[in-house]
């Protein structure tokens, strides 16, 4: 134990900065092309078509695919099989129980092991995995808060800290590729996968991106701690016209790269080597069949010179779901004509029969199969995967540690957005007796969300016992005996609610804690808004108690809260905070800490006013004619704290000229009593523009922490590039005009001029 603790603190530099090993240098990528030409030159066409295949673990166990497991034991018949027949070049995911770090690499060792003894020129599998928060099927790992909190949170320096622990856990188990992040924006609430997203705002999403996969260690892809993301997914994905998942995306091409398409760019940009087409079709043509999105867009426009995999079983949709293919051999034609490169198979290798007929029968082209393979190989060699099949387990001694848990739990405090808090209502004093109820008030599941140890994330079986409930976190800090608990409710219906409101006699404060089902993918789609009616009961009749009452709300996406709003004192948005979320939102509600997160969507009143903030001016037309009609329950960067912030002195300069750069400060001041973090951030609007613009767009942020009485000048620099759009030909461009600066409340009107010795 105590080597243990001694080598966790001589790795505490390696937290703060993980030593980058620049493998994106002109040179290592000219060494490991021409180490994958080398290769490609001497391989057979099942080889190739091999490396393209994506298998899940499952298709290799014992047993039938879907049986419900407890324990994996890899079926030689099945390896022989997929990886010596079919060589079979990666290897994904589990999901239906964790496996521990030593289960994972045992598993893994043995299908490397299998592969380099067993296939002819000895190339490694990559093994993939889901690890969205934190490496969530591996046991004992630390489990993070969800994407969704990080952009509550606003701080690049958390995100990053998210993406290099999460890595750090996932090499421990010996996985070095994830499928994450999830760059998907989305402006429909109802979308279940919203936690998993960064919200509904395009530089958000392109800044934290690159932040978790800067963590992650995109730029030193060699070293033992760092993993290869997996941008997803490709693309519009967050737009299902009607809130489902996978549901048709109706975008036009000028808004799709407006405001989907720069945070791919962006981690692209910034070294990301794998992408993951979209399960949806966009604008009639399904992702995994469009060329123009995957070659043309991707490869060619953006330079991406990874490789891009399919989603789950993605072009036996193309058959099923989207009906553009009459069966699999045309669907595995389209879809690697379109330039797919590997294919998330997941059950068999069908795929790879199919395209090896394609190949010989002259419908796919060789040049696009030595494309793709050259791609994951490269991709292969970049990691280091040739040469550092086995890392040492010994060299993670963090792996789900104290320090680990530690930031997580400060994470899920920087998310923490405190909605309402009429008459400072909170913190808590704790010398209050509560009463603790709700379906989310005593559980770890609903602290986590789907992607916890189980890919729904409902089973209890697999929590962390020691891992403390909003209960057992509240009691410990302020006893057993002040805290009063009835459930209330499950889900969806009653369970004690009487005995709730009964309870509340003997309290002088209600906390109630209100949830959504974990879940993801399709199960997660929901047919309203709204919280269910169970729960809204529960705090009408907690209400009529009048004992003041605080609402917490675990959910990944802005469940409607309209009538219970008015009956609560303060109101705090906890969204999905993972294991050390019971204590973060304790240490939020007794005022331990100090809530700095901001709405990273615009949270709804009614589900028939679905508003993202970066609106136009005609949508918020009102029935006298004014422009009032947009009234969100609260708005997207909505978020309070404890102490007071007060803004003043915006400036910038009067004109931009094209090439220069404006300069925008502002001076926030805390001027309450107590220490407080604040994100800081700059919207601009166009005022006339060839096409409607937006009313607001954010284009800066910056978290700092203040002391009380403290102030800062806070700076931003903008160019004209910032001041652009897309237009009707698709391309992007600023045009010279009125714009305005907006901080907080505070405005600034300047003009932005062609070059300065044009005018
Ligand atoms: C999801 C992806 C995920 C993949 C592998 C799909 O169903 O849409 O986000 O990465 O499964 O688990």
């Amino acid at each position: 134990m105590k080597k243990r603790a001694y080598i966790a603190l001589l790795l505490m530099p390696w937290l703060a900065s993980c030593e980058p090993k620049n493998q994106s240098t002109p040179e290592a990528r000219d060494q490991s092309l021409h180490f994958a030409d080398s290769l490609l030159a001497l391989m057979s066409l099942e080889e190739k078509v091999g490396q393209m295949t994506n298998l899940s673990l499952m298709a290799l166990a014992k047993g039938e695919f879907w049986d419900r497991r407890d324990t994996v034991i890899l079926d030689t018949a099945k390896m022989r099989l997929y990886l010596d027949q079919h060589k079979v070049g990666s290897i994904q995911n589990l999901g239906t129980y964790p496996f521990s770090p030593e289960e994972w690499r045992q598993n893994i060792d043995l299908i490397q092991d299998y592969v380099t003894k067993n296939t002819e020129h000895n190339i490694p599998v990559l093994y993939g995995i889901d690890a969205v928060h934190g490496a969530n099927y591996s046991a004992g790992s630390t489990l993070l808060p969800h994407q969704i909190n990080l952009a509550a949170a606003r701080s690049r320096s958390v995100a990053e800290e998210m993406g290099r622990i999460t890595s750090y856990e996932m090499r421990a188990s010996g996985i070095a590729w994830n499928y994450a992040p999830v760059l998907d924006v989305t402006k429909k609430p109802l979308w279940g996968r919203t936690f998993e997203t960064f919200g509904e705002d395009t530089y958000i999403a392109s800044e934290l991106g690159v932040a978790m996969i800067k963590g992650a260690g995109c730029d030193s892809l060699r070293s033992s701690y760092s993993s290869l993301a997996c941008l997803k997914h490709f693309i519009g994905y967050g737009a299902p016209h009607n809130g489902k998942d996978r549901a048709a995306v109706y975008l036009p091409e000028r808004i799709m790269r407006q405001d989907y398409l720069p945070p791919f760019q962006r981690a692209i940009e910034a070294g990301a080597l794998t992408v993951m087409a979209s399960s949806n079709s966009m604008n009639g043509v399904a992702s995994h069949a469009d060329k123009a999105l995957l070659t043309d867009l991707l490869k060619d426009e953006l330079g991406f010179e990874g490789f891009v995999i399919s989603d789950w079983n993605d072009i036996d949709n193309l058959v099923s779901t989207h009906q553009v293919a009459a069966n699999e051999r045309e669907a595995v034609k389209i879809s690697v004509n379109a330039g797919l490169d590997m294919c998330m198979e997941p059950y068999d290798a069908s795929f790879s029969e199919h395209l090896i007929d394609l190949v010989n029968e002259g419908e796919v082209p060789m040049e696009r199969i030595d494309d793709a393979v050259q791609r994951i190989l490269l991709v292969k060699h970049k990691i280091g995967l040739f040469d550092q099949l086995q890392s040492d387990p010994d060299d993670y001694p963090l792996y789900g540690s104290a320090t680990f848990a530690e930031a997580g739990r400060r994470a899920a405090v920087e998310s923490m957005t405190l909605l309402k808090n009429e008459n400072d209502h909170l913190p808590l004093s704790k010398n209050e007796k509560i009463l603790l109820t709700g379906v989310g008030s005593h559980s770890i599941n609903y602290l986590n969300g789907a992607w916890s140890r189980t890919w729904s994330g409902q089973d209890t079986t697999f929590n962390d016992r020691e891992k403390l409930t909003i209960k057992e976190a509240m009691e410990k800090e302020i006893g057993e005996e002040r805290v009063l608990w009835a459930a209330g409710t499950t889900y969806d219906e009653n369970v004690n609610t009487e005995r709730a409101v009964n309870l509340a006699s003997q309290a002088n404060q209600i906390v109630v804690v209100l949830a959504e089902l974990p879940a993801t993918e399709k199960p997660s789609d929901i047919d309203e808004l709204d919280f269910p009616k169970a729960q809204v009961n529960l705090v009408k009749e907690l209400a009529k108690t009048g004992k003041p009452m605080t609402l917490v709300l675990l959910e990944g996406r802005p469940r409607l809260i309209r009538e219970m709003e008015p009956l609560a004192e303060s109101i705090l948005v906890a969204y999905l905070p993972g294991n050390e979320g019971g204590l973060a939102i304790a240490d939020v509600l007794f005022g331990d800490e100090n809530p700095s997160g901001k709405l990273p969507f615009t949270y709804p009143k009614y589900s028939g006013a679905i508003w993202s903030y970066d609106h136009v001016k005609a949508d918020a037309r009102d029935k006298g004619f004014g422009f009032e009609a947009y009234d969100p329950q609260y708005p997207f960067g909505h978020g309070l704290s404890y102490t007071d912030f007060t803004y003043s002195s915006l400036t910038a300069e009067d004109t931009l000229y094209m090439g220069d750069t404006l300069t925008v400060s502002v001076t926030v001041a805390n001027t309450g009593r107590r220490a407080g973090k604040e994100t800081v951030e700059l919207y601009t609007s166009d005022l006339t523009a060839s096409i409607v613009p937006k009313v607001a767009q954010l284009k800066r942020f910056e978290k700092i922490s203040l002391n009380a009485g403290d102030s800062q000048v806070v700076t931003f620099q903008l160019t004209k590039e910032h001041f652009g759009f897309v237009n009707l030909k698709n391309e992007w461009v600023t045009e010279q005009g009125e714009f305005k600066l907006n901080i907080d409340e505070l405005e600034k009107i300047f003009f932005l001029k062609g070059e300065k010795d044009e005018t």
